[in-house]
């Protein structure tokens, strides 16, 4: 604890947090997580915390697994980095695309053929960005340029992702979203809903609004629709049934590219490889990273149909890349993870018992006299926070009841994530049924200290 406090020291002199007001991360000094096992990470003072998100949506695979630091550890002394840009390649992007391409299930026959890798989900989204514009540009229509995203959505923090995203905050602070990008309302059913409307009239409703912009902004002018299958940092905020085939619809009228950003839900997070299936929805192009590594290293990218990439592949350059796309060393981290995931068949299990149990046991949480809704989708999950349960009346924003809810877990001893008065989990998905039953448990206590606030 001693050396933690001068941690904590340093760390307020000199570390600029991502997302963190640091006034008050001073006025505590930050928890200082030492290490981690499974599905639990230990801090400084040595509580043992319930990992209830995955460190950020991404350590599917849980802690320690000792194959994915030996394949770094291999890699790092065969060949630590070679660029792919002079007409040159490694062994771990080839093999990492091959495989991610054998995962990814065609779409009305059309395969995903190709992958551009990026270190992170920010600069994948960037990629598609530049990708969508560049492939109307070949495809002779050069004013197919405005990309149309959802507010609440978030795509990343990079100036082009973060315009994609429907952050309002962000968008104050940096001057966004840049040209060309337009945005409709999130399918959020319990805030958007009218009287008496069912889910399912909202999820074609909340659809419709696609249609609705790109005939306000002309269809010859529209590139791409991106969305987040469910819509994870936005507070997980689960689309109707209705929403997704009627957003299909709408993409396959207008006849514009559909990117998927899977950033959170591939990778068995909805109990399947890539979340497309599950929706039965047919994206031009994925975007993924987090646990393609299970979080280990930093790795993104987008996976292409083989539509788009024929038309990019037959256009000349590119003029697009990062140094790191296709780092040998992350893209070896990801081959173990993927073949790990596959051994212990987290997609499979997760659809067929994980997820249900959760369902299960969060849905109970909706007992709680603070919880108004429980609602999950594979092993994502959200519950309301509210004042009053019969109305579902809402705590005023300024109460921050979800920051109080979120300290309240921590010291309780499981991370869940706060957004606004929507409390979240994302846990790994090696997670036993007991491990749900204690995490339940350990949530219930925290709502309990927290109601005693
Ligand atoms: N897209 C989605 C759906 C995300 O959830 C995130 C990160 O949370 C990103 C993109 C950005 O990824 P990164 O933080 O790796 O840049």
């Amino acid at each position: 604890p001693s050396s933690a406090r001068a941690l904590q020291a340093l760390d307020s002199a000199h570390f600029l947090h991502p997302f963190t007001d640091h006034q008050a991360l001073a006025a505590k000094g930050a928890r200082v997580i030492t290490h981690a096992e499974g599905i639990w990470i230990w801090d400084a003072d040595g509580h043992r915390i319930l990992d209830g998100m995955s460190g950020l949506w991404c350590v599917n695979a849980g802690y320690g697994r000792r194959e994915l630091a030996d394949a770094a550890h291999r890699q790092m002394l065969t060949l630590p980095f070679y660029n792919t840009f002079f007409q040159t390649t490694t062994e771990p992007p080839v093999r990492l695309a091959a495989r991610l391409s054998e995962l990814a299930p065609p779409v009305d026959g059309r395969r995903f053929t190709h992958v551009f890798f990026t270190s992170s989900g920010s600069e994948a989204n960037d990629t598609n960005v530049r990708l969508v514009r560049r492939y109307w540009d070949l495809m002779g229509q050069p004013q197919r340029k405005v990309i149309i995203s959802r507010w609440n959505a978030y795509h990343g923090s990079t100036v082009a992702a973060a315009s994609l995203g429907g952050m309002r905050a962000m968008h104050e602070q940096g001057d966004l979203p840049i040209p060309g990008i337009e945005h409709i309302q999130q399918p959020y059913y319990w805030d958007l809903r009218e009287s008496g409307e069912t889910p399912e009239a909202f999820g074609v409703r909340a659809a419709r609004w696609l249609e609705e912009k790109i005939l306000e902004i002309g269809p010859e002018k529209v590139a791409a629709f991106i969305a987040e299958p469910v819509q994870g940092a936005g507070g997980v905020i689960i689309p109707p049934a209705t929403y997704w085939p009627e957003i299909q619809r709408i993409v396959d009228r207008y006849g514009i590219l559909l990117i998927s950003d899977e950033v959170i839900c591939a990778f068995g997070r909805l109990g399947h490889w890539f979340a497309y299936e599950k929706f039965g929805i047919k994206p031009d192009l994925v975007t993924f990273a987090k646990a393609v590594t299970s979080g280990y290293v930093p790795l993104g990218g987008v996976l292409v149909n083989e539509r788009v990439a024929q038309v990019l592949c037959a256009g000349g350059e590119f003029t697009h890349g990062y140094t790191y796309s296709g780092h040998p060393v992350a893209c070896a981290v990801a081959l173990a993870n993927l073949e790990l995931m596959e051994r212990e068949a987290l997609p499979q299990r997760v659809r067929e018992d994980t997820a249900p149990y959760l369902a299960q046991r969060f849905a109970a949480l909706a007992d709680h006299p603070l919880v108004g809704v429980a609602e999950t989708c594979g092993m994502v999950a959200g519950l309301i926070l509210v004042r009053d349960k019969a109305t579902l009346g809402r705590f005023p924003e300024e109460w921050a009841v979800g920051m109080t809810c979120r300290a309240h877990c921590f010291d309780t001893g499981v991370v869940m994530r706060a957004v606004g008065d929507r409390m979240i989990i994302a846990p790994p998905l090696i997670m036993t049924r007991a491990d749900i039953d204690t995490m339940i448990d350990l949530i219930w206590r925290a709502l309990d200290a927290t109601l005693a606030d």
